[in-house]
């Protein structure tokens, strides 16, 4: 309201908190989303309750990122210990948490060098912006270029968005940034004709998340690692989605053996509070002198102390043995309805705890039709694109836990067929 308010406020001496549910949502919310009417209200683990006391089995991790289940104890002990002590100092100090953070990274992975922020956009906004500058600095000119992926998804900004593979996320939003060249995932040749010495980053998922569940070849990383030393170009894989032991190892580069110059991640590390990195070498890191590049909050110590407690978790030989071992279970579960279902599932993907159940071309476009017949029987699970299911439970689901989903899906694509 610009205007100064001249009639006397509404006279109520006591107001009340007004209820809000879903309605509320299209009244008050930029309609950028659009939730189910289901609202939850507390979560333990893999359990969670919506308004009217429902529970449902999230197989959704909130969007890869609960991977410790929600309210993991450790987790929240971290927070509050912290927010008793030290919430936030700015850059003009450093503190205790972040430092500690992340001197476990750099020695968890091949990085030298960590850049802390708020979201995966923010870290590869902030990969691309160091690739940029790298070849700036070290030539030679108009060294520009940056190749990504047909159907990648690396944030929101006007930045990733650009660099995305969606053309749809792009579009209304002109003049975009320019020197982006979109290549097929999983296409050696189209890479070899795309990567020039006028390349400054390649940018890819290992496994791509949002476009589909599609684990990347390794002979295809490879490849793209060889182009990159060829052509001194920065090899950056976003593991916003698949890092974090979401595949069985605690980064997907170390299954696929191809090691990247910049590594981004953010999800997971902080188990539902707000943080990215980037990781990067020493040598690398090197381009963003004192004053080139920042953010208010990143690193900041409630964010650090939690991100802490959940690579201290993750990152041991039996947590991700377990991830592996539940992937399994999972898959050839999953496997099992595709055989009930054939005329429905045409295949299970994936990698981990990241897996994409591909829909026929019977059933083309109708994913998200399957996710509200799950949700109907009590099981929470993600779409990727139209044409495929995505199933992505905490790290910590148990057989059982696979047992009940499999369970309640199996009665969603019973009703799905029938209606
Ligand atoms: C979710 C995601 C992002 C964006 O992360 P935000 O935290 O939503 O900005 C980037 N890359 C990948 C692979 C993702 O899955």
């Amino acid at each position: 309201m610009t205007q100064t308010q001249t009639t006397p406020l509404s006279s109520s001496s006591t107001p009340v908190a007004p209820a809000v549910s879903r309605s509320t949502f299209d009244q008050v919310i930029v309609p950028t989303y659009s939730p189910s009417n289901v609202v939850p209200v507390r979560a333990r683990g893999l359990d969670l309750w919506d308004q009217d006391g429902r529970q449902f089995l999230d197989f959704t991790a909130g969007i890869a990122v609960t991977s410790l289940g929600h309210c993991h104890p450790e987790v929240v002990q971290a927070l509050k210990q912290q927010a008793d002590n030290l919430w936030h100092v700015g850059n003009g100090y450093t503190n205790e948490p972040v430092l500690k953070l992340a001197s476990a990274l750099v020695d968890a992975t091949f990085a030298d060098r960590a850049f802390f922020c708020n979201s995966g956009a923010e870290a590869n906004e902030a990969a691309l912006k160091l690739a940029r500058k790298f070849a700036s600095e070290n030539g030679p000119a108009n060294k520009s270029r940056i190749v990504s992926c047909v159907n990648a998804f690396h944030g929101r900004t006007l930045f990733t968005v650009s660099v995305g593979g969606t053309p749809k996320y792009t579009e209304g939003f002109s003049p975009l940034p320019a020197d982006i060249t979109h290549i097929a995932f999983n296409d050696i040749e189209a890479a070899r004709a795309a990567i020039g010495d006028d390349v400054c980053a390649v940018m890819v998922e290992p496994v791509q998340g949002e476009g589909g569940v599609m684990p990347a070849s390794r002979e295809y990383l490879k490849a793209l690692r060889e182009l990159c030393d060829k052509h001194g170009a920065l090899l950056i894989f976003d593991e916003v989605q698949c890092g974090m032991g979401r595949t069985g190892q605690l980064f997907a580069y170390m299954g696929y053996g191809v090691t990247p110059d910049i590594l981004t991640l953010a999800k997971a590390l902080g188990n539902g509070y707000p943080i990215g990195a980037m990781l990067t070498t020493e040598k690398i890191a090197a381009a963003l002198k004192v004053g080139t590049h920042g953010t208010t909050y990143g690193g900041n110590p409630l964010a650090a102390s939690v991100g802490l407690a959940v690579l201290g978790i993750i990152n041991v030989p039996g947590f991700l043995q377990r991830v592996r071992q539940a992937s399994d279970y999972l898959m050839s579960s999953l496997r099992g309805l595709a055989v009930e279902f054939p005329h429905v599932i045409q295949e299970v993907r994936g990698s981990g705890l990241l897996i994409g159940v591909v829909l026929t071309p019977a059933y083309k476009g109708r994913a998200k039709e399957v996710t509200k017949a799950a949700e109907e029987q009590g099981l929470m699970v993600l779409i990727a694109g139209m044409d495929v299911v995505r199933v992505v439970p905490a790290l910590i689901v148990t057989d059982e836990q696979i047992n009940e989903a499999t369970a309640r899906l199996r009665r969603a694509l019973g009703k799905f067929v029938n209606a």
